[in-house]
């Protein structure tokens, strides 16, 4: 089973109310191949949301209490994107995920970069909360420009290979 990023299969649970819809992924969705999730939503944030960044280091030096994750007034939100990720981790090892395909530059679902923690809108190399705890726990990992035919068919089944094969997206 491909684990997916809430927003990327349609739903409008960004921080600022948008969704950022990916046609592959509602494919993959609505084919049954895929199950959706959103960290920061089963956290208990509500949307819209105030952004966040990681602050003062990596998501595995937030993970190790050496680095935070605050929303861009200051406030300290750590624990809840933690505790986000430890859900979403158990979701998807209860749905035998093997694959994540993640929105990047997100503090919890990027993949191969994330904003520096200045609120500048500047992007650096590194993982969000989430993505950096699937990929500890041998989850294969994916930001969403790398969400492709060929990347996700490794990961479906049988019928769902011949059904994309002639799918124009
Ligand atoms: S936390 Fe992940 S799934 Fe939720 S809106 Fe941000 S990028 Fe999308």
């Amino acid at each position: 089973m491909i684990l997916i990023s809430s927003c990327l299969a349609g739903y409008k649970v960004r921080y600022d109310g948008s969704a950022a819809t990916n046609k592959l992924a509602v494919w993959l969705v609505t084919h049954g191949q895929a199950i959706t999730m959103c960290p920061e939503i089963m956290a208990g944030f509500d949307i819209p949301r105030l952004s966040a960044e990681i602050v003062g280091g990596t998501a595995r030096e937030v993970l190790a209490g050496q680095a935070t994750v605050k929303e861009i007034d200051g406030n300290n939100v750590t624990d809840k994107y933690i505790f986000g990720a430890a859900l979403v981790l158990k979701i998807a090892n209860e749905n035998h995920v093997s694959a994540a395909f993640l929105k990047d530059g997100s503090p919890s679902c990027g993949n191969c970069r994330v904003y520096d923690g200045t609120f500048k809108g500047k992007k650096v190399s590194g993982k969000g909360i989430t993505a950096e705890v699937l990929a500890k726990n041998s989850i294969k990992t994916f930001s969403d420009t790398e969400l492709s035919v060929a990347n996700v068919m490794p990961y479906l089944d049988d019928e769902a290979k011949r059904n994309l094969r002639s799918t124009i997206l």
